[in-house]
């Protein structure tokens, strides 16, 4: 048997990758982990999910403060925003964590750690750092980057992407956002809640356009409501640095163009898989912009050779990063084959409110030819979120034909923690009548789950049929009250 230097190889230390390496190491695999960057935790703990989350918080916190009278306080008085104290607070967060993703603690895991740029010489090899390294298995997990667009002029403007907008010396006056997806919605949010003036393009004629178009329209009433300008159904014509501003001319579908300027353009328009520079051309591993070409257990035409995270082109999260990193750990060091599922995946667009999603939504749903119900409670008649101030959202349940849970939509306070009861729900085949049985402690958004599987299942029970039975065996003598003008029979 050929002798590796060792049992599994991983390219990328940032979220899929370090799960790997923790899995594999604690398996007693003998692991190596490279990267190319000076600090472990990649995109999601430097450029991504930590950095974001927080400055949303930043921005709710001063949003409330703006606020304050609708709460019965009597008005701040409010200063605008050193955006140089809130690079501080981001990047005191991300040092906290980083202490979790260090080389010290991975090599305390068993787990050697290496930085610089590896590419493939064979199947099993990879030069780094002038040196040859061999290993039985390797997992690409190299993430990916923001895609820049073509547009006439972009490449001769100053831009930002989410690598340079934590780091800004001073708030920007004013930020054009190229794209609408979850991290232009949740930065249009946040940057105008802090006093950027803000305006988002968007080719398509709906924001969040993987999400149902009723909740992805109430989002952008709440973000217009604060001041942030949608251009819907739009292209980019140009884009040119004038200087002290930028300029971008869009036309509209009926071919109406109109010039926009702004000191900042943000590129947010989705993200191409970090693959170049691994020589997988020299060892015939197919990838295009998107991502590896693998199958359901993950492994590229080399079956020793796996994609885990951004780079497989499927679901651009942490937590499925994560999620592929397990079944890559089950198939190469457990040796059990596991494919991946993301029938269940969860997701959620941090914005205020927050959209969450698990399993088919109406349009998944009708493109898979789907048949289905939809039952759905109101955020408004929430206690606790009208005692939070909160009024705006509703959750959708979505049931097949036969009364089955197959997908939730959650519009509103703390979406992205109320999906985590359907995702046990879901996964654990729970019905809505156990939902609705069960107790919820008052008074919390949580009930608002309960509420929408109780009134799904009022529907069955209060029914014509029942009344007439309990009536008849009963002998239930029917209704007490009618309102004035409501017929007696
Ligand atoms: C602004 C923003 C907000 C986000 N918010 C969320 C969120 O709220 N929730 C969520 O779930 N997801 C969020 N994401 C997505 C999330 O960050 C990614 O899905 C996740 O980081 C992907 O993990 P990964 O391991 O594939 O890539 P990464 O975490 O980026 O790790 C890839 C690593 O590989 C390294 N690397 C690249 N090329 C090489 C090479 N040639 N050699 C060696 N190393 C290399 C990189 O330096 C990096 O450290 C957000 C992303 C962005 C941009």
């Amino acid at each position: 048997m050929a002798a590796y230097d060792f049992d599994i190889g991983i390219i990328g230390g940032g979220s899929g990758g370090l799960t790997v390496a923790a899995g594999a190491a604690q398996l007693g695999a003998k692991t190596l982990l490279v990267e190319k960057e000076k600090e472990l935790g990649g995109d999601c703990l430097h450029f991504g999910c930590v950095p974001s989350k927080t400055l949303i918080q930043t921005a709710h916190v001063y949003h409330l403060m703006k606020n304050a009278q609708k709460f019965g306080l009597p008005p701040a008085e409010i200063k605008a925003v050193d955006f140089r104290e809130i690079a501080r607070r981001i990047q005191s967060v991300i040092q906290i964590i980083q202490k979790h993703d260090s080389e010290e603690r991975f090599c305390k895991l068993g787990v050697k750690v290496e930085f610089g740029e590896p590419a493939f010489m064979d199947e099993h090899a990879v030069q780094l750092n002038g040196k040859s390294i061999s290993a039985k298995n390797w997992v690409i997990a190299t993430g990916s980057s923001p895609a820049i667009p073509p547009a006439p002029g972009l490449d001769r403007t100053p831009y930002v992407t989410n690598r340079e907008m934590y780091s800004f010396e001073r708030l920007p006056e004013s930020m054009i956002i190229l794209g609408a997806g979850p991290i232009a919605s949740e930065m249009a949010q946040a940057f105008s809640r802090l006093g950027t003036r803000v305006a988002v393009i968007q080719r398509s004629g709906q924001i969040l356009s993987n999400e149902d178009k009723d909740m992805a329209d109430l989002v952008m009433e709440v973000l217009r409501g604060e001041g942030v300008t949608f251009y819907l159904n739009t292209s980019v014509v140009s884009i040119q640095d004038l200087g002290k501003e930028r300029e971008v001319v869009i036309q509209a579908k009926e071919g109406k163009t109109l010039s926009l300027k702004a000191k900042t353009i943000l590129v947010a328009l989705g993200r191409e898989a970090n693959l170049k520079g691994l020589n997988l051309e020299g060892i015939q591993i197919p990838y295009d912009d998107k991502g590896l070409k693998l199958d359901t257990r993950l492994r590229t035409l080399h079956k020793h050779i796996y994609g885990v995270g951004d780079v497989t082109g499927a679901y651009q999260f942490t937590h499925a990063a994560g999620y592929e990193g397990s079944i890559v750990v089950s198939n190469a060091i457990f040796h059990l084959p596991r494919k991946a599922n993301y029938t269940l995946l969860p997701w959620c667009t941090f914005t205020d409110p927050e959209l969450a999603s698990i399993g088919m939504n109406e349009k998944r749903a009708k493109a898979a030819g789907i048949e289905y119900d939809i039952w759905i409670e109101e955020f408004k008649d929430n206690d606790r979120s009208l005692a939070e101030g909160e009024q705006v959202g509703k959750i959708k349940m979505i049931l097949d034909k036969k009364g089955k849970p197959i997908g939730v939509q959650i519009l509103g306070p703390r979406a992205g923690d109320l999906v985590s009861e359907w995702v046990a729900a879901l996964n654990g085949g729970v019905k809505p009548m156990t939902l609705a049985a069960a107790i919820h402690p008052y008074p919390t958004l949580g009930e608002i789950n309960k509420k929408v599987a109780g009134t799904y299942l009022s529907s069955k029970i209060f029914s014509e049929g029942i009344k007439k039975g309990l009536h008849f065996i009963f002998h239930l003598k029917g209704r007490a009250c009618h309102p004035a003008g409501e017929e007696t029979s």
